[in-house]
């Protein structure tokens, strides 16, 4: 599988077996997976989107949104849960707009999960953490 470096953005190559083995990332051999959800900008997300072959589940978030700031501990909490098998990542839409209008964000919090570089589901707002993490387990 190719997963991205949530430090330095570089491509590693992991065996899917070695996933659950903590891998570092071959250029700045900091830990591919760390258990947080990792912050992301369009830059960045679109390589991932593109180039690396984990499903992703996205919280497009905003600094002035308090429904976004008490989900956010729920999100991290089952980030922790999921990685390796998911990547979890933090899209902050007053920075990057233009990926809000691409994917179609309306309200946020709205949580996407992208496969194979394509959105298969989205809910807007918030869900209690098990109801999160169901919602997660039918895709991943
Ligand atoms: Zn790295």
């Amino acid at each position: 599988m190719i997963v991205m470096c949530p430090h330095c953005g570089a491509l590693n190559r992991v065996p899917e077996e070695k996933l659950n083995a903590n891998p570092t990332c071959g250029k700045c051999k900091k830990p591919l997976f760390t258990g947080q959800p990792v912050e992301m900008n369009s830059e960045q997300f679109m390589k991932a989107l593109t180039k690396t072959d984990q499903p992703m589940v996205v919280d497009f978030w905003a600094s002035w949104c308090g429904p976004c700031k008490m989900f956010a501990p729920t999100f991290a909490q089952v980030a922790s849960q999921f990685e390796p098998r998911a990547r979890f990542v933090k899209i902050n839409t007053e920075t990057n707009p233009e990926l809000s209008a691409q994917f179609g964000i309306r309200s946020i919090p709205t949580i996407a999960i992208f496969k194979n570089g394509q959105m298969v589901d989205q809910i807007a707002g918030a869900l209690p953490p098990q109801q999160f993490a169901q919602w997660v387990a039918q895709h991943v």
